[in-house]
């Protein structure tokens, strides 16, 4: 007797992340309950499922859906607002500014909207997002329909949002209540960066995030003017800072990590930290480039993050894919360096790791919640097609993704996004917040 599910999707090719390096042709995923019950043959699937719904994907390649290890989703509303200056004049003389003038709580919550939009018809269901009203994203990733981990930043300085670092956590927390036990969302402590936040700040959210077991979102090592900074004012460099006091951890993700010296690398692996690399915004902000290849040597785990749409400027990960990948090779004169393969892996696998979310997603594993993408390899620009993997990294873009689907739910379906809210209020949305940041 054949088996009641869900969905079956049977895509060309099934790219499964792991184990390492399958592209499995004419299997098909079968989905109940919002779970993958299992990837086996075509032929198989005939006789062992009954399916509520067959999803043919004759050119496509279907993938784990992507995981967005750093963003900002917020600041899609102010994206274009300030390019070609360097981080901390962009900070300063651009983004701060607009922020005190214009954050509020719908202004995140509408913000998170378009960038949760942007992101699940680019293939990417989770976002590790870090800003202000942290409960007013949280209802817009609830709203759309993606699983988000969000951060309850923590900064010194008076926000909109709140007036100290105890307020910051005191208001995350209220956020982190109000949406227990949501199937999509966690919450994570974000504080800013090691510039932004004091001493006796960092020993509180070590404190809670031990209490609460959630992770710690931070930047670190940008720029180089940070580094300088930390030895003039602490006496070490900013992650020597964080080790003193505690701040490094297993649940730790260190954002960005460019400027690192041996003994920087040897910290993040000692303690088992992750790193969220966002070449794009490091290339925008001329920040430089990061040392992935020495980071991967020693063993530290790589996701991969867009950062906000203000410093990118697309939240895009088949763009950071593309971009990790190149810049691995050119700046070691390595053409092996960082493989399509492991580029992939990195937008999935290791960001849920990161996230302590690689028992729900990442790969396409029985067990795991149906969190998937397709992309459509069938036309002029990516055929022919010997390695689906390689056009993934190397060809394709995210105009090429067809389907996703959440915990088993659509959220596009044949490239048209099903969501509760329409594309047209969306716009709206956009130009109501362009003429209030123009003015
Ligand atoms: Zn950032």
């Amino acid at each position: 007797m054949s088996e009641p599910i869900d969905l079956l999707i049977h895509p060309r090719w099934t790219v499964t992340v792991e184990p390492a390096g399958a592209a499995l042709e004419d299997h098909a995923v079968a989905v109940r309950d919002g779970r993958i019950v299992a990837v086996v043959p075509m032929d198989e699937a005939r006789i062992r499922f009954q399916p509520g719904k067959i999803v043919e994907l004759p050119q496509h390649v279907l993938i784990p859906g992507l995981v967005n290890l750093h963003a900002h989703a917020a600041m899609n509303l102010m994206r274009g607002i300030a390019d070609d200056l360097p981080l901390m004049r962009w900070l300063q003389e651009a983004i701060w500014p607009t922020e005190s003038r214009h954050v509020s709580a719908s202004f995140v919550r509408d913000g998170t909207l378009l960038a949760a939009a942007e992101m699940l018809r680019g293939g990417i269901t989770t976002c590790n997002d870090m800003y202000f009203y942290p409960g007013a994203a949280a209802e817009a990733f609830a709203e759309a329909g993606m699983r988000a981990v969000v951060g309850i930043v923590v900064l010194d300085f008076p926000t909109p949002w709140a007036s100290d670092a105890d307020d910051y956590l005191r208001k995350g927390l209220h956020a982190r209540d109000r949406f227990a036990n949501h199937p999509l969302l966690s919450f994570s402590v974000a504080p800013h960066a090691p510039y932004t936040v004091s001493d006796a700040a960092f020993e509180r959210v070590r404190a809670l995030a031990d209490e609460l077991e959630t992770g710690i979102h931070i930047h670190v090592h940008e720029t180089e003017a940070e580094i300088r900074e930390s030895l003039t004012t602490h006496g070490v460099r900013p992650l020597a800072r964080l080790a003193r006091l505690g701040v490094l951890g297993e649940s730790t993700i260190g954002v960005h990590a460019v400027h690192l010296s041996d003994m920087d690398v040897e910290l993040l692996d000692r303690h088992g930290c992750s790193v969220a690399h966002c070449p794009t915004s490091n290339m925008k902000l001329g920040s430089g480039i990061a040392p992935l290849t020495r980071l991967l040597e020693a063993g530290v785990r790589v996701g991969l993050g867009t950062d906000g749409a203000a410093s990118n400027n697309r939240v895009d990960l088949f763009q950071e894919m593309r971009h990790a990948a190149l810049l691995a090779k050119v700046s070691t004169l390595d053409a092996a360096a960082v493989p399509a393969h492991r580029a992939l892996a990195m937008a999935t696998i290791e960001g849920a790791r990161a996230l302590g979310l690689d028992a729900l997603i990442g790969s396409i594993t029985p067990g795991k919640q149906a969190d998937l993408c397709a992309v459509d390899l069938g036309g002029l620009l990516t055929q022919p097609c010997f390695d689906p993997v390689s056009h993934l990294v190397y060809s394709a873009g995210r105009e090429h993704v067809t389907h996703v689907w959440v915990n088993g739910e659509p959220r596009v379906n044949k490239g048209v996004p099903l969501l509760h809210i329409h594309d047209k209020e969306l716009l709206r949305i956009a130009s109501l917040w362009h003429t209030k940041l123009a003015n």
